[in-house]
């Protein structure tokens, strides 16, 4: 990286620690995931901070900040909380975002809650956010997804003068969905207010770009692949696909120790001497999961050959359970998953076992290694970084990947999966059966492809060409600066 003394601030709605209530005291842990994995090296290494909400309400006990500082000691930079009431709890964080951008951004209009209040909570957080990060001067501040798209704007109302970038993690939608937000202009010219906009694929980036020209906010125009740029009179802000990826050489790494091939052992054990299917989802409505257990029960009435010759492991991560949207998804995945084991179970197999938890990540690259397919088959999806984990996992290169084509990845792995359109069941069931009779070497043929593609574009690739490329755009603008063509007005209201 170019520029890698320089500062940087990450902003994200959590902050990478996960604070827990324990025998009236607080455990602090570092987070995980994709995210924390590509941005903490780069954080240590270029010194800066991050700035996000620590999961904790204004009224719960203290002491949580002490156990933020260690994880500050541990991680090598700072951690700067931004603490929400209760009230901006639930309407900012369960309202807006998550009952409104969530369900809009991935397709599903009928689900969202256009309540007024809802958005005027989102201002008031993006404001917060923007009032804990004012007196930053760190040279480049990069806010991640959906619930800070207004931060820009704010911190420019502020006289923030450094870069500001912005990565956005979920999908953004066709017009057709998006023009249905009452607030569809206000968010647009708010989001207009970063310097550069990242989105994870071609198609998200496309959407954008007709949402620019067709609400007239500004005028996008295409820059080449993967690439545009929307002219807004005074300046210009550039906007790009930049998909992002996993950590493989950890993955592959984990899925050929001694304790994960004990695992394999112990869970086909477990499943019985059968194929085993695998999904791996958070409780949510967009991963496609009633759709993807009524395509197993068809598959399993049209192909009797598949009877005592595969299992299907569903793990389901729970989430948001306090939602009464999302307890009655459970209640139909349970009652599905019933109906389908009660119709074909015999005494010695049952064609569905299902989780419902959180696994260790030894046990997750179990999974991932024992599968001889992986379901992923989501109604839409940002990206969808299981697809990613179950190829890296795959040391032996003999699974095959079922994957939607409204995943982001599909971009990428198009090519190596078995891609379907989750909504047509028979389509659905007639890939399961593809993927389960496959041949060896034409399963190898497209486990090494995806592979090639996910461990060349890793997530250490990704966090670097997105600096990068907001790097380049600092160096232009300030080329212009000290050439006379330049207008020397500050660059946005
Ligand atoms: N995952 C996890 N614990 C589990 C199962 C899965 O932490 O018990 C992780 C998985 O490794 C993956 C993430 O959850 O990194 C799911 O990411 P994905 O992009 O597939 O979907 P999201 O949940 O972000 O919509």
């Amino acid at each position: 990286m170019g520029d890698s003394g320089d500062q940087l601030t990450i902003v994200s709605n959590r902050l990478p620690a996960v604070l827990k209530r324990c025998d009236d005291a607080w455990q602090v842990e570092p987070g995980s995931g994709g995210l924390v994995q590509a941005m903490s090296p780069i954080l240590c290494n270029r010194g800066g901070r991050w700035v996000g909400w620590p999961g904790v309400t204004t009224g719960e006990p203290d002491g949580w900040e002490k156990g933020l500082r260690q994880v500050e000691v541990d991680s090598g930079f700072e951690l700067k909380p931004v603490v929400l009431n209760q009230r901006e709890f639930e309407q900012f964080y369960e309202g807006f975002a998550n009952s409104v951008l969530w369900p809009l951004f991935h397709g599903f209009p009928d689900r969202c809650d256009f309540d007024p209040d809802f958005y005027a909570a989102y201002g008031q957080v993006n404001e917060k956010f923007a009032d804990a990060i004012a007196g930053v001067d760190d040279d480049l501040l990069w806010v991640h997804d959906y619930h800070l798209m207004e931060v820009a704007r704010r911190l420019r109302n502020k006289d923030y003068g450094g870069r500001l970038v912005f990565f956005l993690h979920i999908p953004f939608p066709s017009i057709e969905n998006f023009s249905k937000l009452p607030w569809r202009h206000r968010l647009l010219t708010d989001l207009l207010h970063y310097d550069l906009i990242g989105f994870q694929t071609e198609r998200d980036l496309h959407h954008f770009q007709n949402c620019v020209n067709y609400l007239g906010v500004g005028a996008a125009e295409e820059d080449g692949p993967s690439r545009c740029h929307i002219e807004l009179g005074t300046r210009e802000v550039e906007a790009g696909a930049f998909p992002i990826a996993i950590d493989y050489q950890d993955f592959a790494r984990r899925a050929a120790t001694d304790e994960v091939s004990q695992r394999v052992e112990v869970l086909q054990g477990d499943i019985g001497p059968y194929q085993m299917l695998l999904g791996v989802d958070r409780l949510d409505y967009s991963k496609g999961l009633i759709h993807r257990l009524q395509a197993y029960e068809m598959a399993l009435e049209e192909h009797l050959d598949l009877h005592e010759e595969v299992v299907f492991l569903q793990l389901v991560v729970p989430s948001r359970e306090n939602v009464d949207e999302y307890q009655a998804l459970k209640r139909e995945f349970d009652r599905i998953v019933g109906r389908i084991n009660g119709r074909f179970s015999t005494a010695a197999w049952q064609p569905i076992h299902y989780l419902y938890n959180c696994v260790d990540p030894e046990q997750l690259s179990a999974m991932y290694r024992l599968a001889s397919v992986a379901m992923v088959t989501p109604l839409r999806d940002g990206m969808n970084l299981v697809s990613k984990e179950f190829c890296a996992s795959q040391v032996d290169e003999s699974g095959v990947l079922v994957l939607s084509e409204f995943a982001g990845a599909a971009e990428q792995l198009g090519s190596g999966a078995v891609l379907v359109n989750p909504y047509d069941i028979g389509q659905t069931a007639q890939a399961i059966y593809r993927a389960i009779t496959m041949e060896a070497q034409e399963r190898s043929q497209r486990m090494k492809s995806m592979r090639e593609v996910i461990e060349h574009s890793d997530v250490y690739w990704w966090a670097e060409a997105f600096l990068e490329r907001a790097h380049r755009q600092q160096q232009t603008v300030q080329e212009l600066l000290t050439s006379d063509s330049f207008p020397l007005e500050r660059r946005s209201v």
